[in-house]
């Protein structure tokens, strides 16, 4: 079966939803597989935004996810990779569709990131890269 790997970003944990945030994800129908608390380094940050470098927001993304505690968790089942980005919602909470992750719990606090609660990889071999980086291969 599929696999993807899930963030809560520090907004997420800040606010003491991460619990709401991985139930959603299993009342979907996906079965938790490894789960752990960390502060990213920006080594780990730097490798996982890769293709962001350069970008406006590259700066100011990779200090919001210095600026506290990460849940870092890997999700699996059947097409678990678009399912969970389906449950996420658009990048922008303030247009992420109610229903969604972004759209219900998400806030855009009109910084330069999108403050946006949560990540899961676009793709198996991103899932794949992805999880090499926070869990070790
Ligand atoms: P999605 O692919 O659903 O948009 P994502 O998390 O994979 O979500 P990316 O495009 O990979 O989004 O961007 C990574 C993160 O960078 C976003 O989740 C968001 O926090 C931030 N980000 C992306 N685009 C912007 C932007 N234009 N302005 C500010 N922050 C951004």
């Amino acid at each position: 079966t599929e696999r993807t790997l899930v963030l809560i970003k520090p907004d997420g944990v800040k606010r003491n939803i991460s619990g709401a945030i991985l139930a959603r994800v299993e009342a979907k129908g996906y079965t938790l597989a490894e789960l752990k608390k960390v502060n990213a380094t920006r080594e780990v940050l730097e490798e996982h935004y890769a293709e962001h470098e350069g970008k406006p927001f590259y700066e100011p993304l990779v200090e919001f996810m210095l600026s506290g505690p990460i849940v870092a968790a890997i999700f699996e089942g059947e097409r678990v990779i678009e399912g969970f980005r389906s449950l996420a919602g658009t990048t922008d909470p303030t247009t992420a569709a109610p229903g969604t992750i972004r759209g219900d719990f998400g806030r855009d606090w009109g910084t330069a990131v999108q403050q946006n609660l949560v990540h899961g990889s676009d793709s198996p071999e991103s899932a794949e890269r992805e999880i090499g980086i926070w869990f070790g291969k």
